[in-house]
């Protein structure tokens, strides 16, 4: 069956961008009053130099980057979202560059404000976060001025603003290597049909009930980063030997510290994170056991890892149906927060429902502080795509919340955040799910799919937080890193997370080599402690009274208020200490112990 063009997509299947503009002409029309014009961030630049003068003008210029922040915003998120719709539309996307590139002005206009306000006196700054008139920038203040003491003087931060492109070369030169230079290949099947190995497919192809294919698909990858493992060591290194010339030309004491400082996350919950996994790794490695029983292929080996163990099964429904099942399962956060969301997905239109030709793949949530918030899916009547929804509109009611509840400037959440409440959502839909399944099979099934979600964001990410932490820390005391140090840490790594029962072959060793997250400074541990925070936060409310619910609800309502790991503690989670992840694993556990006595 071919793909709908956009313009024969049913209204109801479309998300509503008409209440943002009745037309496109009408955008256009805003668009050029609002940013047409070339000096249209000048306003701002007779600021600089004078952010000494006083509270008042600190205050006056802050009020003007918030408001172009915002009137930029709501044009954006209208031109992006059309773009989605057909990304080959060229009217569209002559809007979405344009609007962008308005955008990277505004970066530009508005980029000597920090170090500006950085340079200021102490005193000065006292003076401005005791004043009444900044009381509403007051902590956006505070999360500016946190680094002072690790700002250089204003001759040495040019210097580094100016190193700062030329050493993103890694970066790119990684991403350039991966996403266009290297092709992989095809791999046999059983059959000795071959298959494309691409990214996109190298994933189905683990999925596969066929080994064969699995292992050719594997090796086949890795095999061909093997390659390069030269070239990409050397990229590797000279990623983490920027973030050490970050550290120690800023006076931090690690690499670590002076990528989670700013953002005011001790390097404890990074620490107790990877012990506490380390603890428990015995539940995986008992997982790990039970899959090896079940499959009964003999020893395991690391394309093993992602086939379902379970009898083919097929969970159906449609999008009106899967919208039921979501809003049934959000009932532990009360009446509220269920009617919102209901009217959003049934009513609004929050969602552009299904596929037409040209539009975006994939899934997001999405919109600004005066939009709703929106969600782009790709619906396929799959059980996959069911939580995918219910992922979303964790998100988006999060986003809902905290745009109504907080001022402009705080109405954002910080990443460490972000995917708490779209896995919370997943969650109480599984738990639901659980409660209603009718066979065996089915609850075989969710559990599958649950204990490989946990598996996959909880233990494999710490495995790589555990394998960044280490490289930095051997930079760090002068230890070389070579293609055979960086393969023999991340086989050790393996080993200790797979347990007994896996065979991890040569060729796996690799594997870091194809991270593309490594280039992202310290990232992948937020996937860990944000599946540990929703876990413990779900499992609280569940089994909580409207104490719990309401404490969540404010996490919610918070934005960007905090610092992120005391937005947290609103919801009742501490990630400082070890006690949520252990809480995730006992949760992983639970589910192993069920599904073996299933099985
Ligand atoms: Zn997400």
């Amino acid at each position: 069956m071919s793909l709908e063009i956009r313009s024969a997509v049913k209204t109801n299947d479309c998300w509503n961008v008409e209440c943002m503009y009745p037309t496109y002409d009408d955008w256009l029309k805003d668009f050029e009053k609002k940013f047409s014009s070339s000096d249209v961030f000048s306003p701002l630049e007779k600021f600089r130099g004078r952010l000494a003068a006083g509270a008042g003008t600190v205050k006056d210029l802050l009020d003007h980057v918030f408001q172009a922040d915002r009137d930029l915003s709501y044009l954006y998120t209208y031109a992006h979202l059309r773009h989605d719709e057909d990304i080959a539309e060229d009217r569209h996307k002559t809007g979405f560059i344009r609007i962008c590139s308005v955008f990277h002005e505004f970066s530009r206009a508005v980029s000597w404000i920090e170090p500006e306000l950085l340079l200021l006196p102490q005193e000065k700054i006292s003076e401005y976060l005791q004043a009444d008139v900044l009381k509403e920038y007051r902590f956006h203040l505070e999360k500016i001025l946190r680094v002072k003491n690790h700002t250089l003087s204003s001759q040495e931060e040019s210097l580094l603003a100016l190193s700062a492109e030329a050493l993103d070369g890694y970066t790119k030169a990684f991403s350039a290597l991966n996403n266009a230079d290297l092709a992989f290949g095809s791999a046999k099947d059983s059959s000795g049909k071959e298959h494309e190995i691409t990214h996109a497919s190298y994933g189905v192809f683990l999925r596969d009930r066929d080994r064969t294919l699995r292992e050719n698909a594997f090796k086949g990858m890795h095999e061909k980063f093997e390659d390069y493992e030269n070239t990409i060591s050397e990229l590797l290194t000279g990623l983490v030997k920027k973030h050490l010339f970050r550290s120690k030309a800023r006076k931090y004491t690690s690499c670590l510290e002076a990528s989670l400082y700013p953002k005011n996350i001790d390097t404890q919950v990074y620490h107790s994170l990877v012990e506490t996994v380390n603890s428990k790794i015995g539940v995986l490695h008992d997982y790990i056991d039970l899959r090896e029983k079940t499959m009964n292929v003999g020893p395991l080996h690391l394309y093993d890892m992602y086939v379902p163990v379970t009898p083919e099964f097929d969970i159906t429904m449609t999008f009106e149906e899967a919208c039921d099942l979501i809003i049934e399962s959000v009932a532990p956060l009360g009446e509220e927060y269920t009617q919102i969301l209901a009217k959003g997905l049934r009513e609004d239109r929050w969602v552009d429902r299904y596929e037409n030709k040209g539009k975006r793949s994939g899934a997001y949530s999405n919109g600004c502080h005066d939009s709703m918030p929106y969600i782009l899916m790709n619906y396929k009547d799959v059980l996959r795509d069911v939580f995918t929804l219910a992922h979303e509109a964790g998100h988006s009611m999060h986003s809902y919340y905290s745009r109504k509840h907080q001022p402009y400037c705080y109405s954002d959440y910080p990443i460490f955040l972000a995917e708490v409440a779209s896995t919370f959502n997943e969650e109480l839909l599984m738990q639901h799910m659980m409660k209603k399944a009718k066979s065996k099979e089915e609850k075989i099934y969710l559990l599958n799919m649950k204990i490989e979600d946990i598996r996959a964001t909880l233990f494999r990410q710490t495995m790589f937080a555990e394998f960044e932490l280490s490289i930095h820390t051997k930079a760090e005391r002068n230890e070389p890193l070579t293609p055979a140090n960086l393969k023999e840490e991340f086989y050790k790594l393996n080993q200790k997370y797979f347990g007994p029962k896996v065979e991890i072959d040569s060729v796996a060793k690799i594997e870091w080599a194809r991270i593309p997250h490594f280039y992202a400074d310290f990232y992948v541990y937020q996937y860990a402690t944000g599946i540990s925070a929703a876990l413990a936060l779900a499992d609280r409310v569940l089994h909580g009274g409207v104490k719990e619910r309401d404490e969540y609800l404010n996490f919610l309502k918070s934005g960007s208020s905090k610092y992120p790991v005391e937005t947290l503690k609103i919801a009742g989670v501490d990630m400082s200490t070890g006690e949520p992840v252990t809480a995730a694993i006992n949760r992983f556990h639970d589910l192993v112990t069920e599904m073996r006595a299933l099985l």
